[in-house]
């Protein structure tokens, strides 16, 4: 049996921020992490020479006031790299439709469509519409299934039909312009999440699920796959919802009721580096396919390689490999051979419905006067800094507690 102030379970952004701050208030913390390296989403994969492309994100940017806060703090200041731009391409089949972002939508819709329901942007409110209803009544049912839904689709690797639409983007009004608008770092964004978990006061255990847990006392008692038990005096679970709903069990059955309702999809990104001189394709691209079986791919080529290139194409659960592979090399008129450092990745992502809002306060009635904290990409939204915006407010509400 082992003590700490604090126990995380999940060692994505959500949980390497709580813990960050967590170690920073000075308690001592651990953190258990299911996958063999830390960092969730956040996931490069390093080749050799130095070449690297992300299996997760890619894309952070100067809005994100809490994440640049996180790099500076890790003193990665100097490491971080402007993105050079990405272009929207739009497949249909295996034809890169001709243009980029809105020269595709323009090239792409029925306008007498659109002339007819673009009025209704006027006045339209997200609230109580899903992506479908609120967008489709915008650009038109035809031009939404078209177009617009898998376009939106694409963005979070999951079909987006069904989500609560205001979930999808969010407008931030503070940028720190001491960044570049768009960025990643000098050796990918995992890069952040590595050095989150090598702050003092912060240990990582990898390859360790939290199973469950219990009340003792005045704090808990988590028990990790291999049958450890470890004490701490806060839990946060920053796992998506069906592992959290798991972990909490019985021993907090009424949040484990609100976190169940929550469902969640599986995306499994296939990706591989190529040698540049093989591929024919333009750079930096955000392929966005009609209908097919993956959601979206996206290039490297927004940190420029000389040699190589490289593609992350999230695919649709249900494919085998050898349909993920296949599909890959028609498409981009390769060989087996070609895809070098090939690498793959299984993550659950949460699908939240219309009536998630209500869940989420619902959660936070729950936690409210308790050291047990629920983290991830599914309350304040989906991106990296709605995951640290969430795990910081967290912790501010638990430190107060004393
Ligand atoms: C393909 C893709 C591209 C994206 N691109 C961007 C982008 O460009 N910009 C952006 O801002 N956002 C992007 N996002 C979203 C963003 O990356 C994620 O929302 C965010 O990183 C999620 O972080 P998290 O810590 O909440 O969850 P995760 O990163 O999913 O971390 C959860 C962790 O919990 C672990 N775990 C699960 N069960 C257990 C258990 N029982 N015990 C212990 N550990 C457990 C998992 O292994 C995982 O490491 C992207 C997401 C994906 C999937």
């Amino acid at each position: 049996m082992s003590k700490y102030d604090v126990v995380v379970a999940g060692g994505g952004i959500s949980g390497l921020t709580f813990a960050f701050e967590a170690a920073l208030a000075g308690r001592s913390v651990l953190v258990l992490e299911s996958a063999e390296k830390a960092g969730g989403c956040l996931s490069t994969h390093h080749g050799p020479g130095g070449y690297w492309f992300e299996l997760g994100a890619h894309t952070c940017y100067n809005s994100y006031v809490g994440f640049t806060q996180l790099v500076d703090a890790c003193g990665l200041r100097g490491e971080v790299l402007q993105r050079a731009k990405t272009r929207l391409r739009f497949l249909d089949g295996d034809r890169l439709v001709p243009g980029s972002n809105l020269a595709v939508m323009l090239r792409l819709f029925s306008w007498p469509e659109a002339a007819i329901s673009l009025p209704r942007m006027l006045g339209a409110k997200k609230s109580g519409k899903t992506v479908q209803q609120f967008y489709g009544s915008i650009v038109g049912k035809r031009n939404y299934v078209n177009v617009l839904g898998p376009m939106l689709s694409a963005v979070p690797s999951q079909s987006a039909d069904a989500f609560p639409a205001g979930m999808l983007f969010k407008i931030r009004d503070t940028r720190r312009k001491e960044f570049p608008r768009s960025f990643t770092l000098r050796g990918g964004l995992q890069s952040v999440t590595d050095a989150l978990a090598r702050q003092s006061g912060v240990e990582v255990r990898t390859g360790r699920s939290a199973v469950s847990l219990s009340a003792n006392g005045s704090g808990f008692t988590i028990v990790t796959d291999d049958g450890e038990r470890h004490e701490a005096g806060v839990f946060a679970v920053a796992t998506p919802p069906s592992a959290a709903a798991a972990v909490l069990g019985t021993a907090a059955a009424e949040l484990t009721a609100q976190v169940s309702r929550v469902k969640d999809t599986v995306v499994q990104t296939l990706a591989f580096a190529v040698r540049a001189s093989k591929v024919n394709l333009p750079v930096s691209m955000f392929l966005v396919p009609r209908e097919d079986t993956f959601h979206s791919a996206v290039t490297r080529d927004s940190v420029p390689d000389a040699e190589w290139r490289s593609f992350s194409f999230h695919f649709r659960p249900g494919q085998t490999q050898a349909e993920r592979l296949a599909r890959v090399t028609k498409l981009l008129s390769l060989k087996s051979a070609d895809l070098e450092e090939l690498t793959e990745k299984q993550t659950v992502l949460p699908s939240p419905v219309l009536g998630h809002e209500a869940i989420v306060q619902e959660i936070d009635r729950l936690s409210a006067g308790r050291r047990l904290c629920v983290l991830g990409n599914w309350f304040a939204g989906l991106s990296i800094e709605d995951c640290v915006d969430r795990s910081r407010s967290e912790w501010t509400r638990v430190a107060a507690i004393g």
